[in-house]
């Protein structure tokens, strides 16, 4: 760092351009992202001031994950508990608290018959992991032909193989593997609007498609309630429902990918719970540790496993490195504890009411086409693409940090946030939708 000229910082940029690959950028990197120094409660602190800015309200909770905020004494000491005993040993043929007891609890308060866990390191992994589950189920049962997904467009589960395969075609950078990919099924993204009356038409669609593809079809995968990463968009649980009942009728699998909406972010714990249905695989992942290391979860019910079992190959063929480690296990069962210890619905609702009255303007925004809220979930439409770089910058000079993409600027704070600074974030989106 001394050959380079500048501050401590510009040469920890100039190390980042030149060596490190971060998501969705070339390499040499181009983009000059902010230095992080430290986190803390809801702010993130600058190694240097960014258009007048040091600290920075996090909007984002690090991509739905943080909803506790930074550096948590309760999540902070499990941590410091945990590393004291062991932070990583292998799971195969070993097992340990910590993950036993994460295991249960997350039986115990997902939909259902869930019961049964598979811990695994990254929500795309997870997503894997259901597709596995789902194909292996078929195999065991002598029904090798059912190995395809039905999903909607305009979803998103992740960027290994097979989440890609059922992200939205259209949308992401996903038509770069076009033809490498497997083929699935997709039918039409839902209507939008959470409290919309359900489109009946559409609900017929989502029947028939599923009865259609029904003999080839493995699983039905979607995000209930919330499409994120694929557009951010909110549907009537009633076409949850729908593919519930479809999948009954037809004999298909249906896993619900509570990545994003899992852990009280819609204002059900699981998104799934607003329609009252059980899937028979379900995905968490990004809150359950409240964002402090990666790790994700595929849960299913006995029928399922019981399924997989009778197979000519009775195990879950699945087993990298990283499964279940004790570290992440212990800080998702105290950051667990620590959310249903607190009226974490009450918290939810305050965040979401503080977006809808500081976003209460935003719909008269010129190039603003809709505004909305669920839960703690807030999210502005533009007419236009968004001007990445501006939107970023307006944010940042009002002390916010928010990550705009394609036609949208939106947030979804930590639950602990408050509400000068849930208001200084609804202000922060406005000025980044008028600027961006
Ligand atoms: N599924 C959904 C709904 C997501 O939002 C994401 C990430 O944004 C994933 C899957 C992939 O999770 P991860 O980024 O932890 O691999």
């Amino acid at each position: 760092p001394g050959e380079v000229p500048g501050s401590a910082t510009d040469a920890l940029r100039a190390l980042d351009r030149q060596h490190v690959w971060h998501p969705y950028a070339p390499m040499p990197g181009k983009s000059d992202p902010l230095v992080v120094e430290s986190a803390s409660g809801v702010r993130l602190r600058l190694a240097e001031a960014a258009h007048g800015q040091r600290e920075l309200i996090d909007g984002m909770s690090s991509w739905w994950s943080a909803i506790h905020g930074y550096g948590h004494p309760v999540l902070d000491e499990a941590a410091r508990d945990q590393l004291g005993r062991m932070s990583h040993v292998m799971f195969g043929g070993l097992t340990h608290e910590p993950a036993v007891r994460l295991a249960a609890r997350l039986a115990e308060i997902s939909p259902g018959d869930l019961e049964h866990v598979f811990l695994c390191d990254s929500g795309s992994v997870s997503v894997e992991v259901a597709v596995k589950m789902s194909l292996q189920y078929w195999r065991s049962l002598g029904r090798p032909e059912k190995r395809r997904l039905l999903t909607w467009r305009g979803g998103y589960h992740g960027d290994t193989w097979q989440p890609m395969s059922v992200c939205d075609p259209e949308g992401g950078m996903h038509h770069l593997w076009s033809g490498a990919l497997p083929v699935q099924v997709f039918a039409e993204a839902p209507p939008s609007g959470f409290a919309a009356e359900p489109d009946e038409e559409y609900v017929a669609h989502l029947h028939k498609m599923v009865e259609q593809h029904a003999h080839e079809l493995a699983a039905v995968i979607v995000e209930p309630v919330v499409q994120g990463a694929g557009g951010m968009r909110f549907h009537s649980p009633a076409y949850v429902r729908a593919l519930r009942e479809a999948c009954d009728e037809h004999g298909v699998l249906l896993v619900l990918d509570e990545i994003a909406t899992g852990f009280g972010r819609t204002g059900e714990l699981f998104a799934a719970q607003h329609a009252g249905v059980t899937p028979d695989v379900m995905c968490v992942g990004k809150a359950l540790t409240g964002g402090y290391v990666s790790m994700a979860g595929t849960l299913c019910t006995p029928r399922v496993a019981r399924g997989i079992a009778r197979g000519s190959v009775p195990v879950l063929a699945h087993g990298p490195t990283f499964m279940g480690n004790p570290l992440a296990s212990a800080i998702a069962g105290a950051s667990l504890d620590l959310l249903l210890s607190q009226d974490w619905r009450g918290e939810v609702r305050r965040v979401g009411e503080g977006l809808r009255a500081g976003l209460a303007g935003a719909a008269a925004l010129p190039g603003v086409r809709e505004v909305s809220v669920l839960g703690a979930i807030g999210v502005v439409r533009l007419d236009h693409e968004v001007d990445l770089a501006a939107a970023t910058r307006a944010a940042v000079r009002a002390g916010v940090w928010l990550r705009p993409f394609r036609d949208m600027v939106y947030a979804m704070p930590p639950y602990v946030t408050q509400d000068e600074d849930v208001a200084r974030i609804a202000a922060a989106m406005c000025a980044a939708a008028r600027e961006g």
